[in-house]
């Protein structure tokens, strides 16, 4: 198996001499036990959050150590009843092509077979599906006819949160770095887009949110902080309702990092901000299997997918997250 570990903890934006390739030998699966061999994996922003040493609701990569994230597979060799060669595996052994589920790891769970091509299962039907999913509908409590202003919006989370208010009636405005970018997500249904590049900061983007939303948002879902974050604050409605599902353009601050200056506005506009983890809404996974199948089929869900080759290509893929270089989801093609 090739593998990725951390080689040296990163100080700002990671950079490629702090991951290190090595390759072993993976041992025949003991009894119980099942081998795999990963298709694709994943790449995702909360990983920069694993890579520093503290504590935090997973826990931090160990320097040296196979890194860790959703991987799609399958089974190689079969020591278990439940699991025949050739069964399509989902697990959170990624940053490798080749691993044995030990009894004492997460058994690798089989994937239902509803028609969505496997690497879906790592993004539009899988994690950053279901934080979008939960995130719009039961933190930010989504109603029809809402404004809601989705940040990140041509990223994995993002774009299916654009098309899930649209497919429930609501107004949306999403914003993303770049021309192509912003297109893209004017092809997703978004009422109006915001390049934020273009709008160039703070001022930049309340004035192309109030173009926007004349009359304020209903909901802002954040999948990137900062001055977005500050900027909604300032455009929010009364009793707005913020699904805080990520910051990235904090994920690499060196220094203090500043919160937004018009926090004071949260007492008087009576906003509700709540901040979210994915993993603590797994009851809706059945509801939101249905529903992505559902809504896919019919059309109304589309999703994109950047795909880079190689298990070399690992780090780049994971690199680019930071700058943009995805459209969709950021995904590495192991087969
Ligand atoms: P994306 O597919 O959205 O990829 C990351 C995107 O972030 C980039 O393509 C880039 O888009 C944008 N970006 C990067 N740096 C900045 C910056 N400084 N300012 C503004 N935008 C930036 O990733 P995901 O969809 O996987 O994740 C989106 C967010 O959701 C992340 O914050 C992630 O941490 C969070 N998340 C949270 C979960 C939870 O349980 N709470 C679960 C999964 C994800 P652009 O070119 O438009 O700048």
């Amino acid at each position: 198996s090739t593998e990725w570990s951390l080689a040296a903890r990163p100080v700002g934006m990671p950079k490629m001499s702090d991951f290190q390739k090595t390759t072993i030998d993976v041992a025949p699966p003991g009894a119980g036990e099942v081998q795999v061999k990963n298709e694709w994996m994943s790449v995702d922003p909360y990983m920069r959050g694993r890579m520093y040493d503290r504590e935090s609701y997973v826990p931090p990569f160990q320097i040296g150590e196979t890194m860790q994230g959703g991987a799609v597979g399958r089974v190689t060799i079969s020591n278990h009843p439940d699991y025949k060669e050739g069964d399509l595996v989902s697990s959170m052994a990624g940053w490798r092509t080749a691993w044995v589920a030990k009894p004492e790891m997460v058994m690798a769970q089989k994937l239902p077979d509803v028609g969505l091509p496997e690497s879906t299962f790592l993004g539009v039907a899988g994690m950053p599906g279901l934080t979008a999913y939960a995130g719009i509908l039961r933190i930010a409590e989504l109603k029809e006819g809402d404004t809601v202003f989705v940040s990140g919006a041509a990223g994995a989370v993002g774009s299916t949160v654009v098309q899930i208010a649209k497919i429930k009636n609501c107004t949306v405005i999403g914003s993303a770095g770049g021309a192509e970018k912003s297109e893209f997500v004017k092809s997703l249904g978004a009422d109006h887009v915001i390049d934020y590049k273009a709008a160039g900061g703070y001022e930049g983007l309340v004035k192309a949110l109030k173009d926007a939303a004349p009359k304020g948002i209903d909901v802002y879902f954040d999948n990137v902080g900062g001055d977005h974050l500050t900027a909604a604050i300032e455009c929010a409605r009364p009793m707005a309702r913020f699904a805080e599902c990520g910051m990235i353009a904090q994920y690499n601050d060196t220094g203090t990092p500043v919160g937004p200056h018009n926090i004071i506005q949260v007492v008087g506009k009576q906003l509700k901000i709540q901040g979210f983890i994915v993993s603590s809404h797994a009851d809706m996974q059945p509801a939101f299997f249905e529903d992505m199948a559902k809504w896919i089929s019919s059309g109304q869900m589309k999703f994109e997918e950047t795909v880079k080759e190689g298990i070399d290509k690992a780090p780049e893929a994971f690199l680019g997250l930071f700058e943009g270089a995805n459209t969709g989801k950021m995904l590495v093609k192991l087969g």
